[in-house]
């Protein structure tokens, strides 16, 4: 069975990158039956932060990734990094290195001066007989192997092979006792029974050292999948200065979760020309063969069109939910019950064309607000007094109509006509009187969602 995981450090928020990497290996768990781990890497105590925890949790509920079991914390496993350093110790596949940090310099020092650009350090323990090891503070060091390459076969870079001789006996336990990163990944990695490790490309030399450790211990090396990471849309590396990097940001300016999903799905990983997809559709179709060998680009055009689709797609009450999500995310206020029904039943008017949930409150505020009706500047323009006489000789067709759209198409244009004016100039005012807007829905569409007494009420108030 297939395992993957996330495994973030929380030292900050979560990053637009490492919410898609959460979102490949949750596919591909999903996909197959598998697990979706979440491991969160504390080790770092110093630069850990329980709200940087929190901000990853939160992010990845709202992009709809949920995790099998329990969270782990990797600072709570340390005990387990010290086995089972001791029991590479015990395999002769590592050894105790009494070298001080100023030794090191030391030796640093003196191979520059020498002329050494690049010294990989050497331990003079290496091959020192356990029977001579001193009772005193000592790291453990893997012994690392000093000639030929390792080999990384990994699904998205290919084969990548790393010289030996340029990679030291890394450190896998420290002096103080306490684990060093690359043993704890591959420990946990191991025992959490990952069979997949889909992470930025940023850790594919990583992924030669910690092969090593497996190799060490004689455990299965999981399949490796490095994804290139994404770059701006100038094709630099992604920076504040190309727009929002934290998943939080794209929550607070009103993309929808599924629409965010669907895009990082395209992110960097394609299927054919495929560009909408359900979440379930994702699992199906998602592989590693589909992951781009060169850094995605953000498009921010994109992005709005595919969450346009998501909305659009949307069924009604969760888009309502995802409002109020969205509201409380970027501290507006919260919907009256009132608004929110009324909201809702205008839906099947605003979702269509709206990119952004503001957009679709915006096309919706007809059906938020509640009279007097303020017209902004360009609507107001619109209530000149011979319109405000035309809606007043409107309202007294509408006590009786019908109503419904048919109904309500023939008495407009009626009125239009009486007036010699075209429908156009009709619907200008309208919209002014009952959304106080230019562009709206259709003036039948919102006189059907708010009704007719309230239809009658605006118009009557514009009109006076
Ligand atoms: N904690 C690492 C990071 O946030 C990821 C390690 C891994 O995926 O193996 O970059």
């Amino acid at each position: 069975p297939v395992v993957t995981r996330f495994a973030p450090s929380p030292t900050g928020f979560l990053h637009i990158g490492g919410a898609r990497t959460a979102l490949f290996n949750w596919l591909y768990a999903r996909g197959r039956g598998g697990k979706f781990l979440l491991r969160i890497e504390d080790t770092d105590r110093e630069r850990s932060t329980p709200a940087a925890t929190e901000a990853i949790l939160k992010g990845l509920t709202w992009l709809g990734l949920d995790w099998d079991g329990d969270v782990v914390s990797q600072f709570a496993r340390k005990d387990r990094h010290a086995e089972v350093a001791q029991e590479m110790l015990a395999r002769g596949t590592a050894y105790r290195c009494y070298s001080s940090a100023q030794e090191i310099a030391d030796w640093k020092a003196a191979q520059e001066a020498a002329g050494v650009s690049y010294a990989v350090f050497q331990s003079p323990w290496r091959d020192a007989d356990p029977a001579t090891w001193p009772e005193a503070p000592y790291a453990i060091r893997m012994k690392a192997p000093r000639t030929g390459e390792t080999l990384v076969e990994d699904r998205v870079q290919g084969r990548v092979t790393i010289r030996n001789e340029t990679l030291d006996d890394m450190i896998v336990l420290r002096s103080d006792g306490t684990p060093t990163y690359m043993l704890a990944v591959v420990v946990d990695d191991h025992d959490m029974g990952v069979t997949h490790v889909i992470r930025g490309d940023d850790h594919l030399v990583n992924a030669a050292r910690q092969q090593m450790i497996y190799d060490a211990m004689a455990w299965q090396v999981p399949v490796w999948a490095h994804i290139p990471l994404i770059h701006g849309p100038d094709g630099k590396k992604l920076s504040k200065r190309h727009g929002a990097t934290g998943l939080e940001e794209y929550q607070v300016l009103g993309y929808p979760a599924a629409g965010m999903r669907n895009y990082l799905t395209r992110l960097g990983w394609a299927h054919g020309d495929m560009e909408i997809f359900t979440s379930e559709q994702a699992m199906e179709v998602f592989d590693l063969k589909g992951i781009g060998k060169a850094p995605a680009r953000l498009d921010f055009k994109k992005l709005e069109n595919t969450c346009g689709h998501h909305i659009a797609m949307s069924d009604d009450a969760a888009l309502l939910q995802e409002i109020h999500a969205y509201l409380a995310a970027a501290g507006l206020p919260a919907l009256t019950d009132a608004q929110s029904a009324l909201l809702e039943k205008a839906m099947y008017c605003v979702k269509d064309r709206a990119k952004t949930l503001p957009e679709l409150l915006e096309k919706a505020h007809f059906a938020l607000i509640s009279r007097p009706v303020v017209p902004d500047e360009k609507s107001a323009a619109a209530l000149d007094t011979v319109s405000r006489g035309i809606l007043d000789s409107l309202t007294p067709h509408l006590q009786t109509a019908s109503w419904t759209k048919d109904a309500l198409e023939p008495i407009l244009n009626g009125v239009a006509g009486e007036n010699g004016i075209g429908f156009g100039k009709l619907a200008a005012p309208l919209r002014a009187a009952l959304a106080g807007r230019a562009a709206t829905p259709s003036v039948f569409d919102m006189m059907l969602v708010i009704g007719r007494d309230e239809t009658i009420a605006r118009l009557s108030e514009a009109a006076a």
